[in-house]
């Protein structure tokens, strides 16, 4: 019962997991699975379908925080 703010629900393509989304998603927008960590983005709204990001390969810098 929350009136208002709804999270979305969406599926994880790598782990299977379900996760909420807080904001609106769009298609195009990256969103890391809370679960595996994968790097998805959004490819469909209705319904929400997630894909793998298609990163660079050789972008595997995972502990840029300077
Ligand atoms: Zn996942």
């Amino acid at each position: 019962m929350d009136n208002g703010k709804r999270s979305i629900e969406a599926v994880c393509p790598d782990c299977g997991e379900k996760f909420s989304i807080r904001t609106t998603p769009e298609v195009g927008q990256r969103i890391t699975c809370p679960n595996c960590w994968a790097y998805l983005q959004v490819i469909g709204l209705n319904p929400l379908v997630l894909e793998w990001d298609s990163l660079d390969p050789e972008d595997e810098e995972f502990g840029d925080e300077s």
